[in-house]
Order: structure tokens, then sequence, then C-alpha cells
């Protein structure tokens, strides 16, 4: 079989673009690396929907981050995915950043961005009483939002896989010939053929491209380190609070998340590869001493865990989406590091666009079905809901995963539902189960037990995330 279009890079850009070409009859495939998808940048990120005010006016960047907004919230909708309107607060602390202040302003009326104010220090303390009493003024932004980064790759993900596409998972893309059409091999050995490429490999987008013969961009990996407190820390702020940028990104933010948790981070340092994803001490005093900058009374003693996220970024600045001159039917979507989250949904419709250009011929898809029943239905439901939905199936109470409150029924579906969970991690990321303050202290032998039963295998070879990450190394 040949398909249409190969996407190459299971992460929020490869999961929404496939998700996109489906609107189409396309046979489309995801190509991945990892055991599962959302393994990239898109599952270790701040999960801001930015509204468009840092981009440099007149670059992508700032184009599909404005424009990708809206068409972010009707995704979201339709796909389920908790997500929350919550606003921004850029805190400056005296006159120096109040310029700042002020050209972040002006640029986001340039991008397009609606709503912005300029309020006094005393202002944003009446918003957010938790604010440093040295903030001197700050841009108020409605239209930010923060979402569950890997929720939205994993729901758009299934949503293409429900609408037909396939997903190849352990494909780790290693050699790429272009004659009549693309054959994309495998360093298992496995191959599929396709007419059309789309490069969304995040940090190896620069190896992908010069397999195929394009060497056309470098990826720089730059690490961003958080702290991740308990969920009794999540009302500490409602807004989401950032310093003014600096020439090394966006700074510390101060931010709810979409699951009620507190985060803090990140850092931006550049490091070797696209999977260095190991924090550091200094790395995480830095998060915690510029997190009280903005909010003095936040309580690290609460924090439940640490983690790196890797950005793919460039020197020029800019996303890299373009047709390559050199490989007819190559498309990159590559350096996409901050506001990638918040610009997929509008660079998946540009993509789709170059394709076309390119000579992809996109007849409507009539079956096509963007929407996806609510992963998290259940856990909303009242407890008489509740009581008749276990009475028809006993599995949902069965309580697994004590501190978030996940039930052996959500697990069971985790494993059911496009795209299966394989592993531990990937049951993690769709159920919540593992999350809580415990971090799996308790819950990890009944989900590997649940893993294996659904696999028809024993709890030997469950893996934490794929490969050999096996969690037990045999019976006694
Ligand atoms: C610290 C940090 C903070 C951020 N904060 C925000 C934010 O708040 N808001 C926002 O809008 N954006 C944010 N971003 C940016 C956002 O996370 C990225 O833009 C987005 O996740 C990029 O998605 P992607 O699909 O391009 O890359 P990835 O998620 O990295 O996906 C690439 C995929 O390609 C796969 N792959 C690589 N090589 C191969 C191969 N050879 N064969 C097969 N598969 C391969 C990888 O395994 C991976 O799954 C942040 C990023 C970081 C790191």
């Amino acid at each position: 079989m040949i398909y249409d279009v190969a996407v190459a890079g299971g992460g929020v850009i490869g999961a929404m673009t496939a998700r996109e070409l489906m609107r189409y009859r396309l046979k489309v495939c995801i190509l991945e690396k990892e055991n599962d998808v959302a393994c990239g940048a898109s599952k270790a990120n701040s999960g801001i929907i930015h509204a468009g005010f840092d981009p440099e006016p007149g670059t992508l960047k700032a184009k599909l981050n404005v424009s990708g907004v809206p068409l972010l919230y009707k995704a979201v909708e339709e796909l389920n995915v908790p997500y929350r309107n919550n606003g921004s607060v850029v805190a400056a602390f005296g006159a120096q950043e109040e310029c700042t202040l002020t050209e972040l302003y002006e640029r986001g009326i340039k991008n397009g961005v609606k709503n912005m104010k300029i309020i006094d220090g005393n202002e944003a303390r009446n918003i957010e009483p938790a604010l440093s009493p040295e903030i001197t003024k700050a841009l108020l932004v409605p239209g930010a939002g923060i979402i569950c980064p890997y929720a939205l790759t994993i729901a758009a993900a299934g949503n293409a896989m429900d609408n037909g596409a396939e997903l190849l998972r352990n494909f780790e893309i290693c050699g790429i010939k272009k004659e009549e059409v693309f054959t994309v091999t495998a360093s298992d050995g496995r191959t599929i053929q396709a007419r059309y490429i789309v490069n969304c490999a995040g940090g190896y987008a620069d190896r992908l491209a010069e397999m195929a013969g394009d060497m056309g961009f470098e990826i720089i990996p730059r690490a961003g380190e958080y702290m991740l407190l308990d969920k009794k820390e999540g009302k500490t702020v409602s807004h989401t609070i950032f310093q003014v940028p600096t020439a090394n990104g966006k700074g510390v933010l101060v931010t709810p998340t979409a699951d009620g948790n507190l985060l803090l981070g990140p850092t931006a340092s550049q490091v070797k590869t696209p999977e260095s994803t190991e924090t550091t001490d200094a790395g995480l005093k830095t998060v915690a001493s510029l997190a009280r900058k903005s909010v003095p009374e936040i309580n690290t003693r609460a924090v439940i865990t640490s983690f790196t996220g890797v950005r793919a970024s460039e020197k020029g600045g800019d996303f890299i989406i373009r047709r390559s001159e050199k490989v007819p039917g190559l498309v990159h979507a590559a350096a996409i590091d901050s506001p990638g989250l918040s610009s997929c949904a509008a660079i998946a419709v540009y993509v789709t666009e170059l394709l076309r250009e390119s000579g992809l011929e996109t007849p409507e898809n009539p079956d096509f079905d963007g929407t996806r029943e609510d992963t998290h239905a259940f856990a909303k439901m009242s407890d008489e809901q509740k009581d008749k939905f276990i009475k028809r199936n006993p599995a949902y109470g069965r309580v697994i995963c004590r501190c978030e409150g996940i039930s052996e029924g959500e697990i069971v579906d985790a494993l059911r539902r496009n795209p299966p969970a394989l592993d531990i991690d990937g049951v993690k990321r769709r159920t919540r189960s593992g999350m809580g303050r415990c971090q799996g202290g308790f819950c990890t032998p009944y989900v590997m037990k649940l893993i294996a039963e659904e696999n028809g295998t024993d709890e030997t070879k469950v893996t934490k995330k794929g490969g050999k990450s096996y969690m037990l190394t045999g019976r006694l």
C-alpha cells in the first residue's frame, strides 16, 4: 500500500496535522520512533495557550499563534481536552521592565491580539492577591489559556485514527529515499511508501531533512526545567504569571495547570540532544527563586515532581514551515518551539495548504468526524450518575489510583481507546493514574496487572515506556 501522506513524528504537530488531513479522502500514517505519541516536547512544556503578543510581528510565529488560538479552542472543545481560558499577567518590576511591557503591548496590537490592558501593580494584586508587592505594572491578557499538552496530542492522534489514519509506533525513521514515491525505512527494517512526507520530527527534524537529502537547517536543543506542585497549591494564582521576557525566552512562569496543579518554570539552557531531559539542582533552584520573585509565598515543599522539556529551536528564531526546495513532496514543520502548542491547529491547516501546493489532491471526506468522547467523563459525573454507571460496569467502582481517584474502568478504557496505551507512562498520560502525590507508588502494580491482562501476557513483559524499560526482572 502507498500512503498519500506519511507524517514523521507523533508530537502535537504531527498529531494535529494527521487529524487535519483526515478531513480529506487520504491514506495517512503517523510514524513515531517511541512506543507512544506525545513522548517529545509535547509531553513536557508549560501548557500555555499564548495569546500572541510575544513573537516578532511578520514572523510565522506571530501569524500562526494569533490565527491558531481560536482554531485551537475550537479543536479542544471538539476533542474534549481539559483546558481553561484563564488569561495571563506579565509582571514588570521597575521602570526599565515597564518599558518592555509597553513594547510587548504594542507588539501584541501589531500581531492582532485583542483586549490587552496595562494595569498598575495594585490593580494586578487586586486580581491576583499572591503577587509580589515589588511588581509595579502588569500586562493583562485575557485571551491566554492553559491546556494539558499530552492530552491534546493523544486526543488528536486518536481522532485521526478514528477517522482512518494509522499509527506506526517504534518506527524510528533511519532512511528516506525518493524515487517515484518516498520509501521510508525504520531502524528495525520495516519500510513504508508514501507520496508526500511531512517532517514533524521535533528535535530531530534536521536529521530527518538530511536523510531525505535536504540539509537546510540545524535544530538547537534548549532545555527547560520545571517543578510541579501538589493540587492543594493549585489555587495560589488563577492567571498564568509571566515575568517580562529576555533574549533567552519567556522566562519563569507560575501557573495553575489544566488539571489543577501549580507549575513553576521553565529555565532555558542549550543542551546536547533533544533527549537531555535530566533536571539539575542549579536549574531547579533557579526556577524556585525566580518563581518566588513573582509570587513570594510559593510553597516549594509541596513539589511532587520535577521534569525537563527540550525545545527544538533554530538560530533564525522562527518556525520553519515550508516545502523543501530540494526534495519535491517533502514539507517541513520544524523548529516548532514555543508558541508551537498554541499554534498547532493553524500549523496543521498551513501544512495541508503547502501539501496542496506541492500537488496533493484533497477531495473532501464527508465521513470525517472531528469529535471525541470525553476521556474524563466518569470523573465529572455526580455521585448518583457514578452509582448508576458502576452498577452497569463494576470496574468503575474499583479505585486504582487513590491520589487522583482513577478507577479500573478508566484504565481499561485507556488500554482500548485510540491510540491504545501500551505501557505504564501511556496509561499515566491518558488517565492521570500515577500523577498524584505518591507518583505511582501505590497504583503502579495494579496498572501493570491490567496492562498484562489486556495484552494476554504477564507483568514481567510490561514496560514503563516501551523498549527494554521492563518494571520487573523475573519471578521469584
Ligand atoms: C520547555 C518548553 C516549554 C514550552 N512551553 C510552551 C507553551 O507554554 N506554549 C506553547 O505554545 N508552546 C510551548 N512549547 C513549545 C511546544 O511544546 C512545541 O512547540 C510542541 O510540543 C512541538 O511539537 P512537535 O510535534 O513539533 O515536537 P515533539 O513533541 O518533540 O514531537 C516530535 C516527535 O518526533 C518523533 N521523532 C523524532 N525523530 C524521529 C524519527 N527519526 N522517526 C520517527 N519519529 C521521530 C519524536 O519521538 C517525537 O515524538 C514549549 C516547549 C518546551 C520544550
